[in-house]
C-alpha cells in the first residue's frame, strides 16, 4: 500500500486562494445577473499582455524549433549561458552588483524556486517567516516536515513568526531567538511595504553575526521608483556570504502564465555539515538542477532574454508603470475613505486596515456582496494580516477606478 507524506494533513484547510474562489463562485451562481459585474482584485495575477519583445522572441523560438538546423532539445539545466549572461549583465552587473553568470539559476518561476530550495536545506533548520506573509513560504516547510501542527491561531508549531504590524510598518526587525533560515520579501505581498536600505543592511549584518541564511524574494523590485530603495539585497554589503535572492519574470514582464523565474546563488553562501565542515549551496543547487530538472523551454528563455535587452527594459518599465498607476489611483480612494494604508507606491498592492471592528473575511463578504468587489482577506497571510484586506492593482485601468468607487462600501458597513 501506498502511504502518503503525513506532513500533507498538518497543512491548515483552507489554501486562500480557493477559498476565495469558492465564495466567489458560490456568490455568482446565487446571483447570476450580478455575476458579469464581479471585479477582481483579489489574486496577484497580471493582466495585460506580454511586452512585444517576448511575443517576437517567442515566435522566433517557435521557429527555431521548426527548422532542422537551428533545432534545440536539452539545453543546460540551469539555462542557456546567452540568457544567464543578459540577466547577470543586465540585471546586476550594469547596477554594481557582482554577481556571475553561473550564479543565475533559470527556472520555471520563484513559486518553484522557493518550493525546491528547501529540499538542499536541513529539516533542523530554524526557519523563521514574517506575519503576514506570502503563504508558500509556510505552506512548503509545513510539507518538507519542518513544522509540527497548525494551532488555533493558525499558526505551526517550529516555525518562529516576525509580527509584521502598523507600528513597524510592516518590516519586521531580526528575531531574538535562534533562527537559521529566514524569509525576506520586499517590495511585500501583501503589505506593499518596501526595505530601505538602512533595514536592509541590519538584516544582513544580523545574518552575518548569527550565521543564518536569508532567502529574499524579490518578486516585485522593478516597481520601485526610488534610487534609494534596495531592488536586490546584493546591493548590500555583507550580502553575497548570507544571502539567496528569488527573482521572477511573472509581475515585470507579465510572465505568470509563460513562466521564468530564477534563483541567485553566490558561491560564498554555505551551509553547515554534521560536522562542522560548510558546503557552498551553490554546488547542492547545481547538483538538485542537474538530477531534478531540465530546465526551461528554449522559446521561453529566448522570451527571458529579449526582456534584458534595453528595448526590453523599456518595455517592462512600461508595463510596470500602468501597474504602478492603477496603484496610485487604488491608495487615492482608500486615503479619500479616511482608511489607513499601506503600499500602493513601490508597489502594486494596496494593504488597508479595515474600518473598526470589521474583519478581513467580514470586509471580504462586504466588499463582494454589496459591490461585486474582490478583494484578499490579510488573515488569509497569517494572524497579523487579521483587520486587514489587500487590493491588487493588477487590472485594467478601468476596473480600478471603478473598485476605488467600491471599496466605499466598506465604510458604509462600519456606520
Ligand atoms: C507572484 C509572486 C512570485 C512569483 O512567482 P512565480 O512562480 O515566479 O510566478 C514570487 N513571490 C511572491 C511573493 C509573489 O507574490
Amino acid at each position: 500500500m501506498a502511504s502518503i507524506n503525513q506532513n500533507f494533513l498538518k497543512l491548515s484547510a483552507g489554501y486562500l486562494f480557493p477559498e476565495i474562489a469558492r465564495r466567489v463562485n458560490a456568490y455568482a451562481s446565487a446571483h447570476p445577473d450580478r455575476a458579469a459585474n464581479i471585479i477582481r482584485c483579489g489574486i496577484g495575477d497580471v493582466t495585460e499582455p506580454l511586452p512585444a519583445v517576448a511575443v517576437a522572441a517567442l515566435h522566433e523560438g517557435a521557429n527555431d524549433l521548426a527548422d532542422r538546423k537551428r533545432f534545440r532539445g536539452y539545453g543546460p539545466p540551469t539555462g542557456h549561458e546567452f540568457v544567464r549572461e543578459a540577466i547577470a549583465q543586465s540585471e546586476f552587473r550594469d547596477r554594481g552588483m557582482q554577481i556571475a553568470n553561473d550564479e543565475i539559476f533559470l527556472s520555471d518561476g520563484s513559486k518553484p524556486d522557493a518550493s525546491n530550495f528547501l529540499r538542499i536545506l536541513g529539516n533542523e533548520n530554524r526557519v523563521a517567516v514574517p506575519d503576514p506573509v506570502y503563504p508558500v513560504y509556510v505552506d512548503t516547510n509545513v510539507m518538507a516536515g519542518r513544522t509540527g501542527a497548525c494551532d488555533a491561531s493558525d499558526r505551526y508549531t517550529g516555525l518562529i513568526y516576525m509580527d509584521g504590524t502598523p507600528s513597524n510598518g510592516f518590516v519586521p526587525k531580526p528575531p531574538s531567538e535562534r533562527a537559521d533560515v529566514v524569509y525576506l520579501c520586499f517590495p511585500n505581498n501583501p503589505t506593499g511595504a518596501t526595505i530601505s536600505r538602512g533595514e536592509l543592511q541590519a538584516w544582513v549584518d544580523w545574518a552575518q553575526a548569527n550565521d543564518a541564511l536569508l532567502l529574499f524574494d524579490a518578486a516585485y523590485e522593478a516597481f520601485i521608483r526610488d534610487e534609494s530603495i534596495p531592488r536586490s539585497i546584493f546591493e548590500i554589503p555583507g550580502a553575497r556570504s548570507c544571502a539567496v535572492e528569488f527573482r521572477s519574470f511573472s509581475k515585470n514582464g507579465g510572465f505568470t502564465g509563460l513562466r521564468c523565474g530564477y534563483t541567485v546563488v553566490p558561491k560564498e553562501v554555505t551551509g553547515s555539515c554534521p560536522d562542522g565542515k560548510r558546503i557552498p549551496l551553490h554546488g547542492l543547487w547545481m547538483r538538485h538542477w542537474g538530477t531534478c530538472s531540465n530546465g526551461v523551454s528554449w522559446p521561453v528563455q529566448r522570451a527571458a532574454a529579449a526582456l534584458c535587452t534595453p528595448e526590453g527594459r523599456r518595455q517592462m518599465r512600461e508595463l510596470t508603470d500602468f501597474y504602478l498607476e492603477n496603484a496610485r489611483i487604488l491608495r487615492a480612494s482608500v486615503e479619500e475613505l479616511g482608511l489607513q494604508c499601506w503600499g500602493g507606491v513601490h508597489a502594486p498592492y494596496v494593504w488597508l486596515k479595515c474600518p473598526d471592528g470589521l474583519g478581513s473575511w467580514q470586509a471580504f463578504d462586504q466588499l463582494l456582496h454589496a459591490s461585486q468587489l474582490v478583494v484578499t482577506p490579510g488573515a488569509g497571510f497569517g494572524r497579523c494580516g487579521e483587520g486587514f484586506i489587500r487590493v491588487s492593482a493588477f487590472n485594467s485601468q478601468d476596473n480600478v477606478i471603478e473598485a476605488g468607487k467600491r471599496l466605499r462600501s466598506l465604510v458604509a458597513a462600519a456606520v
